[in-house]
């Protein structure tokens, strides 16, 4: 057995991205919407076939340009799931709102559209579906409801980018879209985000949010003749240093979403029968779904078995972790009334879920290692 430990996710270039991040800086241009942040957005919006995508600090930052953008007041109320990150909550915590949790589907632990309708109020502003490990949420469904009763959607598509729901590209649903581009996502910039716009009405309020509340994007385009504050807002550009590592990243992008379709496919072709005999659960990827191929989990049948397999594989020197601890059980979501068995599929699963080393680095070799001693972990 190979003695360095295999991590659970090492950041790696795949191709010109320090090429890239030279130039960006030999040009002099290294503050917001440079060259190399403008390629990023050309490259999302023809690949997406969107009308705008804004580069931003963080995933994080573009859920909170999110919740300005749908003007999100104090005492409105938005429908996420529990299962899923802090930031999809805070953005709107944040403007005051009430997060109402939703519970997941057992299958692709993505939130229950036949929940939403029912959690419906006459002060919910807004649907927050999360692609859970980049398998999409029921689309159809969700806008469905939302349409009718008059709530908008908006996705984090942190895990998402370029999965398709029933043929069309996650992300692009919504009246918004957050990415991430943060170290442990499929494409990286270390830190970093983007919102894509898919509503024209938001594009322009967008771009001044992002400016510190001036209109200097319409300025830098000549349609107005001076460059002023206009509206609220902050700083949510990235450094063109960022994006010219993100665009060596996005170029490579068949040859990052082809690996990890490899990495994905032989986990789950290798732990098929190890994972059947002990009843563990593998990832489900629905026939309209095509997945962004974000992570590779499985669901252990209690939570002790995952806490020993996760030291089983420690001992071994494989790092596995588990996800997401159930947000209205939270310090927090208690204090927005949160309380045990309001979301049970979430509370389980939460306990149930273990992630496997997943990276554009891992090998097979790796992957060998770390099948071996799960099948190792006999129950
Ligand atoms: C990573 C992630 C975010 C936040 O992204 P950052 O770029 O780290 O701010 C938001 N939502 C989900 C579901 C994520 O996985």
């Amino acid at each position: 057995m190979n003695d360095s430990p295999i991590r659970f996710n090492i950041p790696v270039p795949v191709g010109r991205e320090l090429e890239y991040v030279a130039e960006a800086i030999h040009s002099g241009h290294i503050s917001g919407d440079g060259p190399f942040t403008k390629k990023v957005a050309a490259l999302l919006e023809t690949k997406l076939g969107v009308p705008r995508v804004l580069l931003t600090t963080s995933g994080t930052h573009a859920l909170d340009m999110m919740a300005l953008l749908l003007e999100i007041q104090p005492g409105d109320e938005v429908i996420l799931p529990s299962f899923t990150f802090v930031s999809t909550v805070n953005a709107f915590v944040l403007r005051g709102a009430r997060p109402v949790f939703a519970d997941i589907r057992p299958d692709t632990l993505n939130l229950d559209e036949t929940q939403a309708e029912g959690l419906i109020t006459p002060r919910t502003r807004a649907i927050v579906p999360v692609h859970y490990a980049g398998v999409g949420c029921e689309m159809d469904s969700l806008l469905e409801t939302a349409n009718r009763r008059g709530v908008r959607v908006v996705e984090d598509n942190a895990h998402g980018l370029f999965g398709k729901y029933k043929g069309k590209y996650l992300g692009t649903f919504g009246a918004l879209a957050a990415q991430s581009f943060h170290e442990t996502k499929n494409f990286t910039s270390g830190e970093g985000g983007a919102l894509i716009i898919n509503d024209p009405a938001l594009v322009e309020r967008a771009e001044i949010l992002r400016e510190k509340g001036t209109n200097r994007s319409r300025f830098f385009r000549g349609q107005v003749d001076k460059y002023t504050w206009v509206d609220i807002g902050s700083s949510y550009l990235p450094s063109d240093i960022l994006a010219a590592f993100l665009y060596g990243q996005l170029e490579q992008r068949e040859k990052i979403q082809s690996h990890r379709k490899r990495l994905w496919e032989f986990y789950y072709t290798a732990l098929q029968d190890w994972a059947q005999a002990h009843e563990v659960q593998l990832p489900h990827v629905p026939a309209h779904m095509e997945q962004a191929y974000h992570m590779f989990y499985m669901l252990l049948p209690t939570l002790d078995l995952r806490q020993q397999l996760i030291a089983h594989l420690k001992e071994r020197g494989i790092l596995s972790v588990f996800h997401y601890l159930p947000l209205h059980l939270s310090e927090m979501g208690r204090r927005f009334g949160g309380r045990e068995g309001d979301c049970p599929v979430t509370e389980r699963v939460s306990d149930q879920l273990l992630r496997l080393p997943f990276h554009n680095a891992l090998t097979q070799e790796e992957q060998e290692q770390v099948v071996e001693a799960i099948r190792e972990f006999d129950f």
